[in-house]
């Protein structure tokens, strides 16, 4: 059951505008989905974590420090600036945000959302080159993996349901997915 359900409403009567796309009033996704999505998480901070602590310290700082621009100030850009700001949304930043930032009620997600793809395409970048070095192609591989997993599960759990067709993360998750369905 998702969030509307949950409510007794159905989501098709009320409608709200985000980046001139129309969203329905209360979350599409079930409360699960928002614990679902970070779960992958966990072995990525672990591998980064196990490598970076035996090779670079200066990386495993870098590494928290794009981390910490991820869950914060890019909250701002996006989680603040959402209709389902402090609801169950596709992740667990939509209850957290309202601890962090006031709602910033009708400003644009989409910068946001391309910034969220270069911090994450920074987090899986960084400590390559030290996963290659401790572990070759199997540690390699794992790494790869476990972004491949999160992609995989945000994208299918929650992009999936979720109305911003303006998200990137959202586009290739779509394409992603409606591949591995034509083949
Ligand atoms: S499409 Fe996916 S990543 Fe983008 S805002 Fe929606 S749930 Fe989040």
């Amino acid at each position: 059951m998702t969030e509307s359900e949950i409510r007794g409403k159905d989501p098709r009567q009320e409608c709200q505008t985000q980046d001139g796309v129309s969203c329905p009033q209360t979350p599409p996704w079930h409360p699960r989905v928002s614990l679902m999505t970070g779960l992958p998480f966990i072995p990525i901070a672990i591998l980064a974590a196990f490598v970076l602590l035996q090779t670079s310290i200066l990386k495993l700082i870098l590494w928290v420090a794009v981390l910490g621009i991820f869950a914060y100030p890019l909250r701002y850009l996006i989680c603040a600036r959402c209709p389902y700001y402090g609801q169950n949304c596709s992740t667990s930043f939509g209850r957290i945000v309202p601890r962090m930032f006031r709602k910033q009620e009708g400003r644009s997600m989409k910068l946001g959302l391309w910034l969220d793809v270069v911090v994450i395409a920074l987090l899986l970048l960084i400590p390559l080159p030290e996963i290659w070095q401790v572990g070759g192609l199997l540690l390699t591989a794992l790494w790869l993996g476990a972004f491949f997993l999160f992609f995989a599960v945000l994208t299918k759990m929650a992009c999936s349901l979720c109305p911003f067709t303006f998200c990137p993360i959202g586009q290739a998750g779509k394409a992603f997915w409606g591949s591995m369905n034509r083949t």
